[in-house]
């Protein structure tokens, strides 16, 4: 069946019904023309919204549409964890054809859901607009913080460590993967798994985003890798007016992206400073707090790897190879939409 027999409202009342997880806060969800809700004292609220459009971050023929509704929510959750923030509501906005195969779409909406009870977030709004040609998802997510704990992109100083969590390279490995067709390349098929799903399944980092949040560390800077290593660490650099000395041997790896780069003569280097999409936290703070943070991650399950130095030259990022010689990073090995 496809969507013209079911209509707009016939739509909003399928999502409706399926709602899984709803909000203390929330006064009023769904069905009204505006949701309500309480925030909670002390706290201040932190909003963000993202994009997944068809054929520009995902082809509908690669990624299952359970996976695309998990994800549209994932990459905003990434961004308020980036601000050390919680989640807390969603509007979701779906541009979608008239003839669009309904199984499609509840796939994708189940996967929208179930990433909302998974991660303590109400589904309060949205809209349903006709999009002829392309499938979006926009989700706008609401979020609280500390108002005194908020993490920006301001502030990194000359002498603080650099750090990542977890390893950074699989989803941009995971993608190239996809997108050519075997035999073109060499691995196990365990590997190959374990970089499509960091692909098509990233975990936002909140769990250590709250451990930093609730830590007497000082942290100077932070973001959420969407971009790629040297595009977002860029960011950073612009904000603070500083620099930055990366080494590539400290650059965190998983086993499964270690094995396919080796098997297929990758540059694992090259992939993750202009890879995008791993939803890592990417931040800054002076090495004498650095020494609490390992402790902080132990809890969270995630590792983190100090991967180079905040420098005194402004915009300028340099990587210390393998060999010990140094290469400028341009910003622009990382992704960005309008350039070409
Ligand atoms: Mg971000």
């Amino acid at each position: 069946m496809a969507l013209k027999r079911l209509g707009e409202f016939g739509l909003i009342s399928r999502i409706r019904a399926r709602l899984k997880y709803r909000s203390g806060q929330t006064i009023l969800g769904m069905g009204d023309d505006c949701a309500a809700y309480k925030p909670a004292p002390g706290k201040c609220q932190i909003v963000t919204t993202d994009t997944l459009t068809e054929d520009v971050h995902f082809k509908k023929n690669l990624i299952p549409p359970e996976r695309l509704g998990y994800k549209a929510l994932a990459v905003n959750i990434s961004d308020i964890a980036a601000m050390g923030g919680t989640p807390r509501l969603a509007l979701l906005t779906l541009g979608i054809s008239a003839e669009s195969s309904l199984p499609y779409l509840n796939k994708l909406i189940d996967g929208f859901l179930d990433a909302c009870a998974q991660f303590k977030v109400e589904l309060v709004g949205g809209d349903t607009v006709s999009s002829p040609k392309s499938l979006f998802i926009s989700v706008t997510l609401i979020g609280e913080a500390p108002k005194n704990r908020l993490f920006t992109r301001h502030g990194a100083q000359p002498g603080n460590g650099v750090f990542v969590t977890g390893s950074l390279g699989n989803s941009a490995l995971g993608l190239k993967l996809l997108a050519k067709k075997k035999p073109a390349w060499k691995g196990s098929p365990k590997d190959v798994k374990f970089l499509i799903d960091a692909h098509f399944s990233p975990v936002p980092r909140l769990m250590e985003s709250k451990a930093l949040s609730r830590s007497t560390a000082k942290i100077t800077s932070m973001l959420d890798l969407s971009d790629g290593l040297a595009g977002d660490l860029t960011h950073i650099c612009q904000a603070g007016e500083v620099g930055a000395r990366l080494w590539e041997d400290r650059l965190p790896r998983s086993p499964a992206f270690i094995n396919i780069c080796a098997a297929n003569k990758l540059s694992s280097a090259e992939l993750i400073l202009s890879g995008g999409e791993d939803y890592e936290l990417l931040f800054t703070s002076p090495l004498k707090d650095a020494k609490k943070i390992p402790g902080l991650f132990k809890k969270a399950g995630s590792p983190v790897s100090q991967i180079g130095e905040i420098t005194a030259r402004p915009g300028k990022i340099v990587l210390v190879g393998n060999n010990g010689r140094e290469t400028i990073v341009s910003p622009s090995q990382g992704f960005d939409h309008f350039k070409s």
